[in-house]
């Protein structure tokens, strides 16, 4: 007997554990780091200071970075800490299994954007006219605002209630300087979602872009004589049900794929035990709140707003999640996700491939419930209490930095920046919350995609299908 893809991948997620923890990633200065600076550029002046510090032991990344805070200028360590810390990595053991992980990455990326654009082009083509389209998409914009607006709000009751930054040391905010924070205002993300040019969103992966566009022309297909538009609607239909089977072929890798990738994030958490001491609360009230959000408030909306069971959809669920988990990328899970839905749950094609292209990129509850939280906290830490009107703006804009952020691993970290200058809080707050953000990722992900996937379900039911669940 074959054993279920998400055992599979569950028996490739432990090991990629086991493998982290057995061979830690430690960091050290070697002839390949200095190389690797060279290459990116890094003056020569430098370069010098660094080569004092090669050494044959190599250390924990907390021993590293009081190494190079002893023994380099501050104003070096802060144009180019993170780069001399990611040359220091160091781990001869990695080499053997982190391709698994890379290919895997880079074939679920290879496929995301014809996939988008075949599903959206094909499913709008089948909804057929305005009317149809106009409800649907009404529906489905309704849903993602109202469950990510009870995630934020459930993110915000925990955070009062635990306070998890007051008495918080903010001196370890100087781990800040291995993010590069890039401001990026959020009119420009509403801006750039009509493309100037559709192949360069596609070569970019603008998903946005590449969205409004699929959507427009999915539509007009439906707006031309019935020869063309037969004609377009027979292409994009074959056209998807070729990426779907490209896409089962690929996800038959996923947990080799995904013991690739946990052992390099697990090597890399060798100190997330200290670090669970320090932020043992902040982890907790995120890990809560999410927590509640798909484990309280979505299956209930599921259950009784929708008579559907949520355990069973939980169970046809099971892979897309255990993979949004280990990648940390609802975008890279997108080919999961999709054929869980239709083939496990029986959503249709129509709905599954309008939705969940759609929600992967704009329907985030776990992360806009995190960047509420991360913000209190943040906060919390600098002992600056958010009256009610700053309450607002950080809720709502939590809501829209979700919608602008990529489904990609940390995207959500970056976003945190555009609310922290939203009310006025120190930037430099976001390196409070740097160390765990990783382990974090991986759980917001995955309610992530747990809420697409209730979404597809709920319209789906709500558009009178009879489905599995
Ligand atoms: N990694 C998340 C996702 O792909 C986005 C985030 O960083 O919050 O869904």
């Amino acid at each position: 007997m074959k054993l279920a893809l998400h055992w599979q991948i569950l028996i490739g997620l432990i090991l990629g554990v086991a493998f982290g923890i057995i061979f830690p990633t430690s960091f050290k200065i070697t002839d390949q780091s200095i190389s690797e600076l060279r290459d990116k550029s890094v003056p020569e002046n430098v370069i010098q200071e660094v080569i004092l510090l090669k050494s044959n032991v190599a250390k924990t990344l907390s021993e590293f970075k009081k190494d190079i805070r002893k023994k380099l200028d501050t104003e070096i360590i802060d144009t180019y800490g993170t780069t001399i810390l990611r040359a220091a990595k160091y781990n001869p053991y990695l080499k053997y299994v982190g391709w698994m992980g890379e290919l895997f990455m880079r074939a679920l990326k290879m496929i995301i954007v014809p996939l988008i654009l075949t599903s959206i082009i094909s499913g709008v083509a089948n909804i057929g006219n305005a009317e149809n389209l106009g409800r649907l998409g009404g529906k489905t914009i309704l849903y993602y605002l109202t469950t990510s607006t009870l995630a934020i709000l459930t993110g915000l009751f925990f955070v009062n209630i635990i306070k998890p930054g007051i008495g918080i040391d903010i001196g370890l905010s100087a781990a800040a300087e291995t993010l590069n924070i890039k401001k990026v205002p959020f009119s420009d993300t509403l801006m750039n979602i009509v493309p100037t040019n559709i192949f360069e969103s596609f070569s970019r992966g603008h998903m946005l872009s590449i969205i409004f566009f699929s959507v427009l022309f999915g539509y007009f297909i439906t707006q031309v004589a019935d020869k063309h538009r037969l004609t377009m609607t027979n292409f994009f239909n074959s056209a998807f049900e070729v990426m779907m089977q490209f896409t089962n072929f690929i996800i038959k890798f996923t947990p080799i794929g995904i013991f690739g990738i946990v052992a390099v994030v697990g090597a890399e958490q060798s100190e997330l035990w200290q670090l669970a001491k320090s932020m043992g609360a902040y982890m907790l009230t995120v890990l809560a709140s999410l927590a509640f959000h798909s484990i309280v408030s979505l299956p209930l909306i599921l259950k009784y707003g929708f008579n559907t069971n949520p355990w069973a959809h939980f169970k046809a669920m099971q892979a897309a999640l255990l993979t949004a988990f280990s990648t940390s990328s609802s975008g890279a899970t997108l080919s999961l996700t999709m054929s869980s839905v239709k083939e496990n749950c029986g959503v249709s094609n129509k709905i599954s491939s309008f939705t969940l292209p759609l929600g992967a990129t704009v329907n985030m509850d776990g992360t806009a419930l995190y960047e509420l939280v991360a913000v209190f906290f943040i906060a919390q830490a600098y002992g600056i209490e958010l009256n009610f009107m700053e309450t607002t703006i950080v809720v709502a804009t939590a809501l829209l930095a979700s919608i602008g952020a990529a489904g990609i691993p940390m995207a959500g970290l970056v976003m945190i920046t555009v609310i922290l200058t939203a009310v006025g809080l120190p930037l430099e707050g976001v390196g409070l919350i740097l160390a765990v953000d990783r382990i974090l990722d991986m759980f917001r992900t995955s309610v992530n995609v747990w809420s697409d996937s209730c979404g597809a379900v709920i319209i789906a039911k709500s558009e009178g299908e009879y489905l599995k669940v």
